[in-house]
């Protein structure tokens, strides 16, 4: 176990941990301690990770407003690899739900070994009447959650706001849990969006069906978190664009914002007390009135940090906004190196937008651009490869002007991702992605003051394969709790993984026991009509 720092943090208690924790945080939730339904609620990662994730904080506190539920947070990630609730230090089986907010595809392994570490059975079929229900929502969840199924009693696929309520009231309704699991599933069976493995063959998307009634923000400020002490607000919802490679624009649309009077409203009521802002939102640049939404924080006195920004959005009014706040670092995300490869991508952004906001960006206070880039588009190479050098130098050039200023630069491997029309297309394998990696690091090793953040192909296959696998990968996953890296745990469970690397065919995928807003068929000719020559 690592600390924030990356250095192996020294063995403490887990009370200790939590209690360090509790006692650092900021909130005003109120938990409702003697509460007959009680609700675990897990992140399948570190403290400092979850209490970072904005859909994770959500859940947390719209549980904690119902009066007659107390939902306490579970990490998977902890000191002593102790799983007991954070609160109480409860373990997992003395709860009546179990609920895993899951984000992030590589932690799923995580998910399995805290229900076995937590003393429960992983698999369903194997837990009885005595054992709490256990759900999965989150991004995860209503992706592909194939490899899951065997692991859960239920999924909740898609938006979760205005159904935490009556999932409560159904497990209030139904008690004791001992007399109760089937009469619970079959009862949540009945809200649109939750998926019971056992009596289902299909769901339906959940969405909200206006954003307002529900403010999404930090409801815990912690020191610890990645996000230190920042009160982040959701001000958006999906994205207006079409990049090809794009599940968040798919699962979250149709695109939807809330107005700048209820942002305003949602701060200066649930702020515990920060001068820090977080705006967040995928699609965030298209916020309508996003200059004069920063320009009142800043002139209010608060300092503010926007999730990553498209480069034609950035306007020399909003750079003085966040210079004004304080930011000092600034995320845009290029993602190709030429204007012909982002095309394809369906990433509609020019070389010359891209180099304006660098030079805007460079007149500011602003010390750190952080660029993201993807590698591995089908179709993409080594020209287009080399181009992100090329494009890499330009910015440098223009914005890199005085000591102390640099860049960071973040590749990422093209992974398909399901309901979008790239599902099909095959993935780089690690040998290509970690050719291409170098390709770039030797290309802008002649740049000083570069950072260079990757993660290992290795690890992005396999984060492929959780993407677009089947069910197979659930076995896979069981083998990979027994201690067995995921290579061999594929070659033991015979499964074929190099079809990953192979443009797949137009049949029934995994996840197609979700209902898709866009028929297959017209995704299917959409894949075929842009793919690459
Ligand atoms: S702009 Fe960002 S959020 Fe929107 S579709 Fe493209 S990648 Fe997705």
């Amino acid at each position: 176990m690592k600390d924030r720092k990356g250095t192996a943090a020294k063995a403490v208690p887990f009370r200790s941990w939590a209690d360090e924790r509790i006692l650092k945080e900021r909130s005003l939730i109120h938990l409702h301690r003697g509460s007959p339904l009680r609700i675990a609620l897990v992140y399948p990662n570190t403290y400092e990770v979850g209490m970072a994730n904005l859909g994770f904080q959500t859940v947390y506190r719209l549980f904690n407003e119902h009066p007659n539920v107390i939902c306490e947070r579970v990490f998977a990630l902890v000191p002593m690899n102790e799983i007991r609730s954070l609160e109480s230090g409860s373990l997992l089986e003395s709860f009546d739900l179990i609920g895993f907010s899951l984000s992030f595809e590589m932690d799923i392994p995580h998910l399995i070994r805290c229900l076995k570490t937590g003393r429960l059975s992983p698999l369903a079929r194997d837990r009885t009447s005595k054992d709490p229900l256990v759900f999965i929502g989150g991004v995860v969840a209503g992706l592909n959650p194939s490899p899951l199924l065997p692991f859960v009693d239920g999924l909740l696929v898609g938006e979760a706001e205005d159904i935490i309520g009556p999932m409560a009231e159904i497990m209030l309704t139904h008690r004791p849990r001992y007399r109760n699991r089937r009469r619970r599933l079959q009862a949540l069976a009945e809200l649109e969006g939750i998926y019971i493995p056992s009596l289902h063959t299909r769901v339906t998307r959940h969405r909200l069906s206006t954003l307002e009634p529900f403010p999404a923000y930090t409801g815990i400020l912690t020191p610890y978190s990645h996000f230190e002490d920042l009160f982040v607000i959701e001000v958006s919802r999906g994205c207006m664009r079409n990049c090809r490679f794009c599940a968040a624009q798919k699962v979250y649309a149709p695109y939807r914002f809330r107005s700048t009077d209820s942002v305003l409203e949602t701060i200066a009521k649930y702020n515990p007390g920060t001068h820090r802002i977080g705006l967040e939102g995928a699609g965030i640049s298209d916020y309508p009135g996003l200059e004069s939404l920063v320009g009142s924080l800043v002139e209010t006195g608060y300092s503010v940090n926007l999730s990553s920004i498209r480069a034609d959005r950035i306007t020399n009014p909003l750079v003085k906004y966040l210079e004004k706040g304080g930011l000092k670092t600034f995320a845009m995300a290029p993602e190709a190196g030429n204007q012909e490869l982002r095309d394809r991508m369906g990433k509609r952004l020019f070389d010359e937008a891209i180099l304006t906001a660098a030079d805007r960006l460079r007149n500011s206070s602003i010390n750190t651009l952080k660029l993201y880039f993807i590698i591995g588009f089908p179709g993409e190479t080594d020209a287009d490869v080399e181009s992100v050098i090329d494009l890499i130098g330009s910015i440098y050039k223009c914005f890199v002007d005085r000591p102390h200023r640099g860049l960071k630069i973040s590749i990422n491997a093209f992974i398909p991702k399901p309901f979008t029309e790239m599902q099909w297309a095959p993935m780089n394998t690690e040998k290509e992605l970690r050719r291409k990696r170098k390709i770039i690091r030797q290309g802008i090793s002649r740049y000083p003051s570069i950072q260079w953040s990757t993660r290992r192909a290795a690890e992005e296959v396999f984060q492929g394969l959780l993407s677009v696998g089947d069910a197979r990968m659930s076995e896979v996953l069981l083998s990979m709790e027994e201690g067995v890296n995921w290579k061999q745990a594929m070659k033991e469970k015979e499964v074929d993984w190099k079809f990953l690397f192979r443009e797949r065919e137009h049949h029934d995928m995994p996840w197609s026991f979700i209902k898709s807003d866009i028929p297959e068929s017209d995704l299917y000719d959409s894949y075929l009509k842009n793919r690459a020559p």
